[in-house]
């Protein structure tokens, strides 16, 4: 079985619909609200899980959040490591207006220490792939990446979002997934997948794009990236080429734009496969 770890943040997601966003001073009156547990490591966390991967993921947390985040990544599929922390739990707010374009706001709160990782060694160690963000202290993202070289497990950046980066660290990385905003520090590289929305995913290695698969209309693009690298980690853990492994992340990206929220919206292996394009 595919074995996949995943280290991230999680926290509630509020989602609000404006039918215009407020300009500064204006207030905007929501029509519509959802709730639901997010953050990137963990939508690509749930993304890996729906593909059948054995999924593992390491997060921060308030202590008395613990237990009901446990039994929500549980229910989804995913193991979960969830360190108890005395500050507030990570929460996003995320607006959406008629034309589906968002803004989205992330108050991190609690968050992870390079010493915590250790609880998530074994994990890292008997892993297939480790995938990992920009959302947590960069420490935590070195240690990590320094288990997994030391058992050669293959390690995916999606490096979201953008923060300057030495090289030392960039080196060690086998495959980045920024979008088209988070490339910076990363020109000399060639194992890069570039997210580029609706127009599809660029394999720098190989110089081509793959083009996002059509759908009737955009409902929600949040949570596309993640849905993107978390599938894109199975396939490849799969033994997939870069190719066929960006073509099923694009189909199951598209299938998620093409639904509200994120957590219903992220496609299980069946919707993928059985998609026709
Ligand atoms: P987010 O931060 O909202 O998760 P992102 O900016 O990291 O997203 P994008 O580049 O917007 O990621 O999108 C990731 C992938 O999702 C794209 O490469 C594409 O395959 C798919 N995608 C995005 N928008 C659309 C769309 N309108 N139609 C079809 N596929 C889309």
């Amino acid at each position: 079985m595919i074995k996949i770890a995943v280290i991230g943040i999680a926290g509630e997601s509020v989602f609000l619909s404006v039918d215009k966003f407020a300009k500064i001073g204006e207030t905007a009156v929501a029509t519509d609200y959802h709730a639901e547990l997010g953050g990137k490591g963990f939508n690509q966390a749930v993304a890996a899980a729906r593909c059948g991967a054995r999924v593992s993921f390491l997060c921060a947390a308030h202590k008395e959040d613990v237990d009901k985040f446990k039994k929500i990544a549980l229910s989804v599929g995913v193991k979960p490591f969830f360190v108890g922390k005395e500050e507030c739990s990570p929460y996003a707010v995320i607006i959406t207006d008629k034309s589906g374009d968002n803004s989205v706001t992330v108050y991190h709160g609690a968050e992870l220490s390079a010493a915590d990782v250790e609880c998530f060694y074994d994990e890292i160690k008997s892993a297939d792939i480790l995938l990992i963000n920009n959302e947590v202290p960069h420490a935590v993202n070195e240690r990590a990446v320094e288990i997994a070289k030391k058992f050669g497990v293959k390690i995916i950046l999606n490096p979201a979002p953008y923060r300057e980066t030495k090289k030392d660290f960039l080196n060690k990385i086998d495959l980045f997934t920024p979008n088209e905003h988070e490339t910076k520090g990363l020109e000399e590289y060639d194992n890069v997948i570039i997210t580029q929305g609706k127009d599809g995913a660029f394999i720098k290695s190989l110089g081509e794009l793959v083009p996002a698969v059509k759908i009737k209309k955009a409902i929600d693009t949040t949570g596309a990236g993640d849905t993107f690298s978390g599938v894109l980690a199975f396939y490849i853990a799969s033994g997939k080429d870069l190719k066929e492994a960006c073509e099923k992340a694009s189909v199951a990206a598209a299938i998620k734009v093409g639904k509200r929220y994120i957590l219903d919206a992220i496609p299980t292996i069946e919707q993928i496969e059985n998609y026709n394009v």
